[in-house]
């Protein structure tokens, strides 16, 4: 675990959070600032800075496989649904605990913001 990092106190219950699925190397949650009916943010129980420190392609694997389980559980795989990694600052990205954002339930915009 990262000191000080959120999403690592999340993972390990230090930290509560609107939990909504966990597979053995990932954990699913509410995003607490939902920017869509549908936001939950999908992240390694161990810690990974960014998308930059994956040095395991599996766990990406597994990050898209508990992220597409979501989107069937909230039931936005028939409508659709967007799978988002922010990368560094100019990847809006504003917590430094690798995390995936799936948001659904409205129509998303091309090209994002
Ligand atoms: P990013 O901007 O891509 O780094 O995404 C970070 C996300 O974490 C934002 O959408 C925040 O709303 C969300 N967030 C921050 N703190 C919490 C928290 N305690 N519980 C759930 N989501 C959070
Ligand atoms: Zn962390």
């Amino acid at each position: 675990m990262a000191e000080n990092c959120l999403f690592c106190r999340i993972a390990n219950g230090e930290i509560p959070a609107a939990l909504v699925a966990e597979s053995e190397d990932a954990v699913a949650f509410r995003d607490i600032s939902p920017k869509a009916p549908t936001h939950i943010l999908v992240i390694p129980r161990r810690h990974v800075d960014s998308v930059l420190g994956v040095d395991d392609p599996q766990l990406l694997g597994a990050l898209l496989a508990l992220a597409t389980q979501v989107a069937r559980d909230e039931g936005v795989a028939e409508t659709g649904f967007r799978i988002v990694i922010n990368t560094g600052p100019d990847g809006g990205q504003t917590v430094d605990h690798l995390h995936l954002h799936v948001l659904g339930r409205r129509r998303m915009n091309w090209p994002p913001g």
